[in-house]
């Protein structure tokens, strides 16, 4: 059985009201007032994570856990082109979580995972529908789609290896998968991306389509290496495809961003219901563009709730994959 990562989303007005959110360009968005928004932290206010470092026997290894997330936090911090201001707080014994003021890292919380029990962990994020009210840090919501809280659970039934000992899952892969949803992003459809919603036994380099999404909405005023885009429509007959997976696969052996130690991959988006589409952060290279349904092993069900969105109950698959 493949295992599955997990994200859910919370939308906060002045009451906490649990709202589904949805994917699209590599990042969580959520529909606030009609509009979509891509979910994200502010730049310019420091976001403190905690760590209640208490694990069960599930959590096997030497090495600590607290060194695992550091190594995790650090494998995006350090994404060319990205400027993230988040830093570790004081330990926590918290093993309770919500929008509390405590952006939480816990393996002893009780998460719910009676009806999915595969799933190895799960981000919680609380995101602001709007600017001005308070943002429960002592200051004030800067724009609608900012997260407010986030909190990363790991599933105490399942087991996990800090150092690759025993027959547990990798827990800095888990880690880095779940701490690219702490920031914001949404599942992808890439298979050889850290954010692709089933667990590899071990991956904790981003991907080309990982930094194109993290540098997104947290990208720096001078970028380490120039990117460029590839925008363009899906179009079937004459019609607009909605929530088609078109990426751009480099159809060469160069290697542009080897010195920032980030893997070669395709680099993905969905189509919006115009049928448009927009692939950023992708490097100099020669690329391929295929667009594919979304019909296996990734379905829109594993990207967040993509379709409703923007109005629909699914995205379109009646099509086979093509190139361009
Ligand atoms: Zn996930």
């Amino acid at each position: 059985m493949k295992q599955r990562f997990g994200i859910i989303s919370f939308v906060a007005t002045l009451l906490l009201v649990p709202a589904p959110t949805a994917s699209s360009h590599l990042n969580s968005v959520t529909l606030i007032g009609g509009t979509v928004q891509a979910d994200h932290w502010p730049q310019s206010a420091q976001t403190v994570w905690n760590i209640n470092p208490a694990h069960g026997a599930n959590v096997a290894g030497a090495r600590p856990v607290e060194d695992i997330i550091q190594a995790s936090f650090d494998t995006w911090m350090s994404a060319p082109n990205t400027s993230l201001n988040v830093v570790r707080g004081t330990d926590s014994v918290a093993t309770t979580f919500g929008m509390d003021g405590t952006n939480l890292i816990c393996f002893v919380c009780h998460g719910d995972f009676d009806s999915e029990p595969e799933t190895l962990a799960v981000t919680m994020t609380t995101v602001a529908t709007q600017a001005g009210v308070p943002d429960g840090h002592g200051g004030s919501v800067q724009f609608a789609g900012q997260i407010l809280d986030a909190d990363i659970i790991f599933n105490s039934t399942q087991n996990f290896t800090t150092d690759g000992t025993g027959d547990g899952q990798d827990l800095q892969t888990v880690a880095t998968h779940e701490i690219g949803h702490f920031f914001g992003l949404a599942h992808s459809a890439v298979v050889h991306a850290v954010m692709y919603p089933f667990a590899p036994a071990r991956e904790t380099r981003l991907s080309y389509d990982d930094m194109a999404a993290i540098s997104l909405n947290y990208g720096k005023a001078a970028p380490d290496v120039s990117t460029g885009s590839i925008a363009g429509t899906v179009r079937l007959g004459g019609a607009a495809v909605f929530g088609a997976h078109v990426f751009a696969d480099s159809n060469t052996s160069a290697e542009p961003l080897a010195a920032f130690n980030i893997r070669k991959s395709p680099i993905g988006a969905l189509t919006l219901p115009d049928g448009s589409y927009v692939i950023s952060g992708v490097p100099p290279d020669s690329y391929t563009v295929t667009a594919e349904p979304l019909d296996a092993p990734v379905l829109d069900s594993n990207l967040g709730g993509f379709a409703p969105a923007y109005g629909r109950s699914a995205v379109q698959t009646g099509f086979t994959t093509r190139w361009h």
